[in-house]
């Protein structure tokens, strides 16, 4: 791991293409500059001074050049290039380049990237940029930014794929008192990406949250490998960019269509163990309370209000989170009938009244958090002229120090809860005005501690039959694959119903009296998505009607889709087991994470409901485990209202052994099985497609 500690925490900075000239980033540079703790720079030839700091004329005039810490580059585009040789040369070895006209500016700013990148890695250069708005390090107060807002040091570092969303947050943030440590935006990352952050923040005992703003991640595979390890001691809360951009989803029902970018990534962000918040005041909320409160020890919630209807609105998004309401236990009653006025009822939400002062508030906010039923607590305040809610932050603070519990807030109002709200953001509790949010901060507490004590287990071997399954995907002509490579499934251990592929009504008939009938026929062609629409699948045949079937089939395929190629039919054993479920398990091929793989409700319903889970390959039995508990539908597999419960052993394992399939043959683009029918009595892929492209180099690299 590369040290950066160059980058935030500096002793002398230079800024080359330091300047006076108003509205320039050269002087907005310096300006920013005036607060650091350590000496300032300023490079250009065609000054002597620059806002009454000493000037020079190149980098290498500047004394005890190879002393300099960290160069900043506002120089013009064609220059850029450059001057960073000259600073490598220097021997500087730490580089922010804020320059514009790179990558993001067509193809010559594309060459000029790949020159940059290139003198960077010859010098070794720690290198930031270009086409950012520059870092800050509060530690010595660094602001090597041109952008305004500068925040209070605090325990949150934060990087940003966006300089306007940097400029956004501080600005932000110091209106709500919210504190970072090292502020990096990113730029192209020609160099230096949000992976190399994660590794830097990882082993910095102030940094406490990692907050991080992406809209895309180059190397999902390193990115969720590294988040994984850096995730249990320091919280990473990411808000993402793009989360419509899966586009417009064709209605198909196979993976390919339904996994869009935002599947990958939602299933990425959960596997590193990245708490995703919906929003730029969600993620500063949640970088706020990971970083300055405990985890609940259980996910059970009391609410404290004095009014009504906001205890309701937060017992709502209780409800809706991970949390739970706490139950009121008898010893809690107890406790506070003896420490309550009588009129208070010893319910969760907890309504202290509205004639409740600091006094009533303290009493029970202690009760409850001394509770070993509860886990954390939301305390609500609506204005009366009973207390002075700065009063009740000092309550709020030393009740929680004591139970060492989390606590949120929702002390409603105006100016008064404004001012409130400063103290308690300074103590790591974010005040909310709406109920909701303030739950969904406490909950995002309960989601981190979930990641931070998950193992994360190997994947399950299996006996499988690896070369012939190779050998399969190697002897196909073709890019697509229907039933007739369904030993593709069956030498991965995943049972298939017995079946044969003909091209004759006479071997049709004779398949079906081997498998004693009713059979069902289907067309072998891998050219039909979907191959009942063309009235392809012919279920419960009885033997004597197979070979009219089987005609009929290829009559139809030749009317409807001339075009089609039809390898033949398969003659399969007709699947009837009791209290059966049609279940989807499906795999694509995502350029940035990998093989993604998918389970959910499956047949007609994939349509209807796109109830589906993702993971990205390779899948671990906890996860596949994880993939059929997430549905919507899992209380039917479960066996919801008399039915059996479903065979989730088999599920689970069918899904492991898909993952392990197109592990070990990455040609593999894209895999359905629909239906894969689960019953109590086990599973059966009834259906299979697939879709093949070699890999390039940067995919599938899992
Ligand atoms: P497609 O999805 O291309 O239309 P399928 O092979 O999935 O074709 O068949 C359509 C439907 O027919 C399945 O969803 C399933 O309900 C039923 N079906 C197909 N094969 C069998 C089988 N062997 N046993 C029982 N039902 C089957
Ligand atoms: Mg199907």
């Amino acid at each position: 791991m590369t040290d950066l500690s160059g980058l935030f925490r500096p002793d002398r900075v230079a800024v080359v293409g330091a300047t006076e000239r108003p509205g320039a980033i050269g002087r907005a540079l310096v300006e920013n500059l005036t607060r650091f703790e350590g000496t300032v720079l300023p490079v250009n030839p065609s000054r002597e001074t620059v806002l009454g700091l000493d000037c020079y004329p190149s980098i290498d005039a500047v004394p005890d050049v190879e002393t300099i810490d960290l160069a900043v580059v506002a120089v013009p585009a064609d220059v850029a290039v450059e001057v960073v040789r000259e600073i490598g040369q220097a021997g500087v070895r730490n580089v922010v380049v804020v320059t514009a006209g790179f990558a993001e500016a067509g193809p010559e700013g594309r060459e000029r990237e790949r020159d940059l990148a290139a003198v960077a890695r010859e010098h070794d250069l720690r290198l930031v940029g270009p086409n950012c708005v520059g870092v800050i390090g509060t530690a010595v107060g660094l602001d090597a930014t041109f952008v305004d807002g500068y925040p209070d040091p605090g325990p949150v570092s934060l990087m940003s794929q966006s300089g306007a969303f940097v400029a956004a947050t501080l600005g932000w943030a110091v209106r709500h008192d919210v504190g970072f440590r090292d502020v990096v935006s990113l730029g192209n990352e020609a160099v230096l990406d949000e992976v190399d952050f994660l590794e830097h923040w990882r082993e910095d005992p102030e940094t406490a949250v990692v907050l991080a703003y992406v809209e895309d991640i180059e190397d999902g595979s390193r990115f969720v490998e590294t988040a994984r390890a850096v995730t249990p001691d320091t919280p990473v809360v990411a808000i993402k960019a793009g989360r419509t951009a899966s586009g417009a989803r064709a209605a198909a029902s196979h993976t390919g269509s339904m996994a869009g970018r935002e599947e990958a990534y939602a299933a990425a962000f959960a596997e590193a163990g990245v708490v995703r918040a919906g929003g730029i005041e969600a993620g500063l909320d949640f970088a706020q309370v990971l970083a300055g409160q405990p985890a609940p020890t259980t996910e059970t919630t009391a609410i404290v209000t004095n009014g009504g209807g906001p205890g309701v609105l937060a017992a709502d998004a209780v409800e809706d989170s991970r949390l739970t309401l706490a139950e009121v236990d008898r010893p809690l009653a107890t406790t506070l009938r003896e420490r309550l006025p009588a009129r208070v009822e010893p319910t969760n939400p907890l309504d202290l009244i509205g004639d409740a002062d600091v006094d009533r508030y303290r009493e029970a906010l202690d009760a409850v958090l001394g509770s070993t039923a509860v886990g954390g607590a939301v305390v609500i305040s609506v204005p009366t002229t009973l207390f002075d809610v700065t009063d009740l932050v000092d309550v709020i603070d030393s009740v929680r120090a004591r139970h060492g519990k989390p606590v949120v807030t929702c002390l409603m109002g105006g100016e008064p809860a404004e001012r409130a709200a400063a103290d308690l953001a300074a103590l790591g509790i974010p005040n909310h005005f709406d109920p909701g949010r303030a739950v969904r901060s406490l909950a995002c507490l309960a989601d981190h501690r979930a990641i931070a004590g998950r193992e994360y287990g190997a994947p399950r071997t299996f006996d499988v039959d690896r070369e012939r399954a190779t050998e399969i995907v190697a002897d196909a002509d073709r890019e697509r694959l229907g039933v007739e490579a369904t030993e593709l499934l069956s030498a991965y251990g995943i049972p298939v119903p017995d079946g044969e592929l003909v091209d004759s009504p006479e071997a049709a008939r004779a398949a079906a009296e081997r498998l004693g009938g009713p059979v069902v026929l289907k067309l072998a062609s891998p050219d039909l998505v979907h191959k009942s629409d063309v009235g392809g699948v012919a279920v419960g045949v009885p033997v004597a009607e197979v070979a009219a079937t089987y005609e009929r089939l290829r009559e139809r395929a030749t009317a409807t889709r001339p075009d089609a190629t039809v390898l033949g039919v398969r003659v399969e054993e007709l699947v009837a087991l009791p209290e059966s479920t049609e279940t989807i398990v499906g795999v694509t091929r995502d350029p940035q994470f990998g093989h993604l793989v998918m389970f959910g409700l499956g047949g007609v319903f994939v349509q209807v409901f796109d109830d589906t889970a993702f993971r990205i390959a390779p899948v671990t039995e906890r996860e596949a485990r994880g993939m059929t508990a997430e549905i919507q539908a899992a209380p039917m597999l479960r066996g919801a209202r008399g039915r059996a419960p479903a065979d989730l052993d088999a599920v689970v394992e069918t899904i492991e052994r898909v993952s392990r399939l197109v592990e070990d043959v990455p040609e593999i683009a894209e895999l359905d099985v629909n239906p894969l029918v689960v019953s109590p009595a086990g599973v059966r892929a009834v259906d299979f497609r697939a879709r093949l492209d070699p890999p390039t180099a940067d995919e599938g690299s899992d």
